[in-house]
């Protein structure tokens, strides 16, 4: 072991920056006929930022939710931070707290405050004291920006505030990567950049994040790397500059005339 400092309770920032962090080998998932996941290879370093592309329909929420284990693989594995993913019992529920997952449609809980959104899950399941976990979740509404709207409930807030309080939820159990599906799709156009921001800023801050994503702004800003994929497969796998100025394959330079 090598030796390693505590990070300070407030920051992810990891000591043992680029390690592997995930490691995907050989995934494969059907649904009944359709190969959703065919043979996905790929590591992510720890505070490394990777953005997966792609057109509809090409297994990208897929492979998100079984990173998360919200979804089974029929062969290969997954492993995070050194351990492969349990079928289910503690180990899965530690995974789980240890994943944040921010999914298109803000997914809060509607009959809790934005504070108490924040707090549920480091109270229940990390056994946080109620002060504590108060004093932490207003911590992380100030970072995101919506620390004066702590007491109201969730469909009093925009959507772009609304997905920064989901942010501010997932960072709460200090995971230690967050999955993001299509985190800006679901907004308004004028509320994305809010919440965009809030991304580039994890992202400087060193939160290894896997970020579904079509908004190119953000892959090149923030992105280590981008995932190209169709018909369930990794196409490319490059760095955002070349991804975006040299695409490879015709699949990823038709997919771009479309979006771009
Ligand atoms: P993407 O996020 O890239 O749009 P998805 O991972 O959501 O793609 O879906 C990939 C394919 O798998 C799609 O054709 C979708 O219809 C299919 N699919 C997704 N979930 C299921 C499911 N639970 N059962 C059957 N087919 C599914
Ligand atoms: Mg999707």
């Amino acid at each position: 072991m090598e030796p390693s400092v505590p990070a300070p309770a407030t920051s992810n920032i990891s000591v043992r920056r680029g390690e592997p962090l995930v490691v995907i080998d050989h995934v494969d998932k059907h649904y009944g006929d359709l190969h959703v996941l065919n043979d996905i290879n790929t590591v992510v370093n720890r505070g490394e930022v990777v953005v997966v592309i792609g057109p509809s329909g090409s297994g990208k929420s897929t492979l998100c939710r079984a990173i998360n284990r919200l979804e089974t693989i029929d062969s290969g594995s997954i492993t995070i931070d050194g351990e492969k993913l349990p079928e289910e019992g503690a180990g899965l529920a530690k995974l789980r707290a240890d994943v944040g997952m921010v999914f298109q449609s803000f997914n809060l809980f509607a009959h809790k405050t934005v504070l108490e959104n924040v707090t549920l899950a480091p109270i229940r399941v990390r056994k946080m004291a109620r002060k504590d976990a108060d004093a932490r979740a207003m911590e992380l509404l100030e970072r995101v920006g919506v620390a004066n709207q702590a007491k109201k409930m969730p469909a009093q807030l925009s959507g772009g505030q609304q997905q920064r309080v989901a942010i501010a939820r997932s960072l709460a159990m200090n995971p230690k990567l967050i999955l993001m599906d299509e985190p800006t799709s679901a907004l308004d156009p004028e509320m994305i950049n809010e919440v965009l921001d809030v991304m580039i800023g994890l992202a400087d801050q060193g939160m290894t994040m896997i970020v579904v994503t079509h908004e190119m702004g953000f892959a090149r800003k923030a992105a280590d790397r981008v995932l190209f994929m169709a018909d369930g497969r990794i196409v490319e796998e490059a760095a955002p500059a070349e991804f975006f100025d040299h695409p490879k394959s015709d699949r990823a330079k038709d997919f771009l005339s479309k979006i771009l």
